[in-house]
């Protein structure tokens, strides 16, 4: 870091609950080349749907105007993510200008259809890292996940790939869904045993479903490690770092990692430290929130950088989202027949 930059970053501006700014994900695309149930259903994202109209999506020079003013408040990594972000056309030139932001990690998550013809020319231009989401070896259940019926062989050659050109170790995504893959998590993990990736089981979270969230459908993460753990003994490991979202547990044969990301069962709002910009250029301090601030009008109406940045902060300043530990709480106190609408939550 230079000393100009460093003289210019904030690293000690937090939040009202004492949390900084860390991590900056950016969606790139709203689209999906996969209907993945429990992201994009079929019935609501059909051909019907009302995507964002290309101008009114971020070009790549918008992009990293405002993800070079976040760095100026303590940002360190950039995730691109969407919709299905290896969509956007010359993904590769996001990155080659992201990468000019001085000490900065760019990480990339996808569902790795399209990986094996990008990592090359993603890592060239600056990409450190992937994560691919992966919810069963099992061709079947991925066909019928994904919903679109393409085979899981493809994403495993583009993990390939992408550790080949240095885009690893890849952490690898499951969603875990009671009754649709939680019988196929052991070969997932069995699959990456001996290798350095690492397979993490999130918990699956009800977004955008306008039936509430079911516990019922929930497999606590307890229950994976149980699984995985009663085959290949596993040990709890240290966070990397302040605000990691996985649990980190290592065979104790050494023959890797795994994690576990237990959004439902044990929130980790506490140690938050991630904003979010969508594509079409909304800044939200939460998953859950119910609204964004709309930086992209601010710039097309001529903001200077000092006024993004005075709004950007402003906005962390006054920060106190805590959805998935209120939900938590909130659940804990309902009767056990009683669920929550999401109307309560906000989608
Ligand atoms: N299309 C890319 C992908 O699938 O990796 C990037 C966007 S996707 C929305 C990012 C991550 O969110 C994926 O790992 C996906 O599994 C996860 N996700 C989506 N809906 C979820 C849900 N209801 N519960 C838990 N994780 C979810
Ligand atoms: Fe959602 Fe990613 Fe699945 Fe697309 S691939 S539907 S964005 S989880
Ligand atoms: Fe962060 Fe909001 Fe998720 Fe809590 S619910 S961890 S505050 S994004």
């Amino acid at each position: 870091m230079t000393d100009s930059h460093d003289h210019m970053s904030d690293d000690n501006f937090i939040d009202s609950l004492g949390r900084p700014l860390r991590d900056l994900r950016i969606s790139v695309t709203d689209r999906c080349n996969f209907r993945c149930q429990y992201c994009m259903p079929k019935e609501i994202f059909g051909p019907e749907f009302k995507f964002l109209r290309r101008q009114d999506i971020m070009s790549f020079e918008e992009i990293t105007r405002i993800a070079s003013l976040a760095t100026s408040l303590g940002v360190k990594k950039f995730r691109l993510t969407g919709g299905e972000p290896l969509l956007r056309a010359d993904l590769h030139k996001l990155i080659r200008q992201l990468h000019r932001i001085p000490d900065i990690e760019i990480a990339l998550t996808t569902n790795g259809t399209l990986l094996k013809n990008h990592a090359q020319l993603l890592a060239e231009s600056g990409l450190d890292r992937v994560t691919v989401s992966l919810d069963s070896l099992d061709d079947q259940i991925f066909r019928q996940m994904n919903d679109v019926d393409f085979p899981v062989r493809d994403v495993l050659e583009g993990i390939e790939v992408a550790d080949r050109f240095g885009l690893g170790p890849i952490k690898v995504n499951a969603v875990v869904r009671k009754d649709v893959n939680d019988h196929t998590l052991l070969d997932l993990a069995t699959y990456f045993r001996g290798t350095p990736h690492i397979v993490r089981f999130i918990e699956f979270m009800d977004v955008g479903n306008s039936n509430g969230w079911v516990m019922d459908e929930v497999i606590p993460s307890s229950k994976v490690l149980d699984l995985i753990g009663n085959i290949f003994p596993l040990e709890q490991l240290p966070s990397n770092y302040s605000g990691e979202v996985a649990n980190r547990f290592r065979y104790k044969d050494g023959k890797g990692e795994i994690g576990l990301i237990s959004s439902i069962t044990a929130p980790f709002c506490e140690n938050c430290t991630r904003a979010r910009l969508s594509a079409d250029g909304k800044f939200f301090t939460c998953l859950f929130a119910s609204g964004g601030t709309d930086l992209l009008q601010e710039i097309r109406s001529g903001a200077t950088d000092e006024h993004l940045t005075q709004i950007l902060r402003s906005i962390w300043l006054s920060r106190g989202d805590r959805y998935s530990e209120i939900r938590t709480e909130y659940m804990r106190s309902l009767p056990e027949d009683k669920k929550i609408e999401m109307s309560y939550i906000g989608g």
